[in-house]
Formats: C-alpha cells, sequence, structure tokens
C-alpha cells in the first residue's frame, strides 16, 4: 500500500494552484487567444489561422498551453475552458474577417475528453449560430489520445461535426495512438504531422521517408496534410517537395496575439 507523501502532497497543492487559478481565469478574463498561419507549401499564401490559448496570469505571466491544459482535463475544467476558447474564436474569425475584407478559417483546439461526449456537438452549433461564422471556415484540432477508447462513440461524434460542415484534423499525428490503418475508418479531414518528424528532416533520410509514406496514404485518402513546427527553409522546402499541402511553423510566423496577427496578415494583402 502506498503512502500519501510529501512529493503528491506537493503536486496535489500544484494542481490545485492550477486549478483554482484556471477558474479565477475564467472568471476574470485572463485568457487569451494567440493565431499562428498555416500557409500553402508551393506558394506561401496563408492559408489559415491556428488559435493557440494564453494565459495571463497576474504573478506568473504569460502561461503556455502545456501548462495547464493537463491539469485542466485532470480536474474536469477543461470542458468551460474549451468552451470559451471555442466561442471566442468563432467570434474573432468573424472580426478578422471583417477587419481584413477577406474570409478566413481557423482551427481551433479541442480536448480529446470532449470527443467522448454528444454536448461537444451543442457547443458547436451554439458558437457557430452566435458567431454567424460559415462551418466550413472552421477545423477542429484533437490529438490521437483521442482514439485510446470508446473508437466507435468517437467516430458517431466526429461523423456528426462534419455533418454540421466543420472539418476535423487529427494533430500531432505519428506520435500517439493512431494506426496507419485507423487513418482508413476516421472521419476526418486533415492530418497534421507531428513536429518530431520535421525536426531536422534534411539531415535524416529514414524520417523523410517515414513521412513521404504517412503524406502518400493520406493523400490517396484525399486528407489535407499539414506539416508544423518548420523552423528553417531547408525543412519546408523538403516538406513541399515530399508532397504536404500546408505548412506551419516559426518559419513564417509565431503565434501573435489578434492585433498583431491582423497587422501580419494585412501586411501580406498588399
Ligand atoms: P498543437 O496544437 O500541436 O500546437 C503546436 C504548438 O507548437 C503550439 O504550442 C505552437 O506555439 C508551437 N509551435 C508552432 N510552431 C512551432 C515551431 O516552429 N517550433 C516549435 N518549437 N514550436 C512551434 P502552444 O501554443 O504552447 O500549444 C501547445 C499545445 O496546447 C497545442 O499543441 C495544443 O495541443 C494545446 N492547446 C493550445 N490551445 C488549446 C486550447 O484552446 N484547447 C486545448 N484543449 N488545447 C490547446
Ligand atoms: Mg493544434
Ligand atoms: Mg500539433
Ligand atoms: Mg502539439
Amino acid at each position: 500500500m502506498r503512502f500519501f507523501d510529501e512529493s503528491m502532497q506537493s503536486q496535489f497543492e500544484e494542481k490545485m494552484l492550477i486549478e483554482n487559478g484556471l477558474r479565477d481565469a475564467l472568471r476574470h478574463d485572463q485568457l487569451e487567444l494567440y493565431y499562428q498561419p498555416k500557409v500553402a507549401a508551393d506558394n506561401g499564401c496563408i492559408t489559415s489561422l491556428e488559435v493557440l490559448m494564453r494565459w495571463k496570469h497576474p504573478v506568473l505571466g504569460t502561461v503556455p498551453p502545456n501548462k495547464f491544459i493537463r491539469v485542466a482535463e485532470e480536474v474536469g475544467i477543461i470542458y468551460e475552458i474549451d468552451r470559451w476558447g471555442l466561442f471566442k474564436a468563432c467570434e474573432r474569425a468573424k472580426e478578422i474577417e471583417r477587419e481584413l475584407n477577406n474570409p478566413i478559417a481557423v482551427s481551433v483546439n479541442i480536448s480529446a475528453k470532449h470527443f467522448h461526449q454528444e454536448h461537444i456537438l451543442d457547443i458547436l452549433k451554439q458558437a457557430l449560430a452566435e458567431s454567424k461564422l460559415d462551418p466550413s471556415r472552421l477545423k477542429i484540432e484533437i490529438t490521437e489520445s483521442v482514439f485510446n477508447k470508446d473508437l466507435k462513440g468517437i467516430i458517431s461524434v466526429m461523423d456528426q461535426i462534419q455533418q454540421l460542415g466543420v472539418s476535423v484534423s487529427i494533430d500531432d499525428f505519428g506520435i500517439g495512438y493512431s494506426s496507419l490503418n485507423q487513418l482508413l475508418h476516421l472521419p476526418i479531414n486533415e492530418v497534421k504531422l507531428d513536429r518530431q518528424f520535421i525536426t531536422n528532416i534534411h539531415h535524416d533520410s529514414k524520417k523523410a521517408s517515414v513521412v513521404k509514406m504517412i503524406v502518400d496514404l493520406a493523400k490517396t485518402l484525399q486528407l489535407n496534410v499539414v506539416a508544423e513546427g518548420i523552423e528553417t527553409k531547408e525543412e519546408s522546402q523538403i516538406l513541399n517537395e515530399l508532397g504536404c499541402h500546408e505548412l506551419q511553423g516559426y518559419y513564417y510566423c509565431k503565434p501573435l496575439p489578434e492585433q498583431e496577427i491582423i497587422n501580419f496578415l494585412k501586411g501580406k494583402q498588399v
């Protein structure tokens, strides 16, 4: 039998701090959305924006999602956080469209946890209705961990999301639970290759072979293929050569707050 030791105590306290802090974050408007472009691999034109959450903590400063999403999932507050993010993202996408005088598509990250509940469908419908965002301009990104249980239920939820006209993307593809075989059966529109496959790909022929195989299969299945985490020109060139449709990473643009991304996009229009 294990006893509740000191390290468990401090882990518990940290979790409580984040959990309580996150409740405040929601109440006091401390969460903020950042935006990172995806570009067409062949000509570098911006195709859409991925929405990435930040927590503007009064003491800790800007807290990245890696520091709070997992805890939020463990304590269950993720449902409220993602709901807030989805509503806000749809609303802001409409506003960015207005600012640019051009339609823009957004991808929103949603915790895999939501896919075990049909409730996500009501949230999506509400967010679309309130924002009046065209559903074809919205994509949901979920990580592969969604496939670790109840595959049937998840497929049904994904199916219904697509029926709303919203696209589904598998994020961080290749490192988690999904096998290539699953790609055949999943109602998805896009795969995003994890950054691990991208980093230094120009110096690693094995990596390049694996990526080529995934890209070719995904294309056979008529899926959109995105490579994330592109940091160099060499990486961007090889991923274009391997057939990826879209690229994303610091090489093009890091995630930016709303006004900065609007300025960035306006700069690209002229
Ligand atoms: P992700 O969706 O796979 O997003 C990519 C992460 O890589 C982002 O980190 C982004 O800032 C970072 N990134 C982009 N380009 C580069 C690059 O060239 N090099 C490197 N080293 N990193 C790059 P971020 O913003 O810290 O987000 C981390 C993860 O948190 C996301 O991974 C996503 O899974 C999750 N996340 C973000 N926002 C939300 C949200 O609103 N809800 C939920 N449930 N999860 C979110
Ligand atoms: Mg993502
Ligand atoms: Mg990713
Ligand atoms: Mg990731």
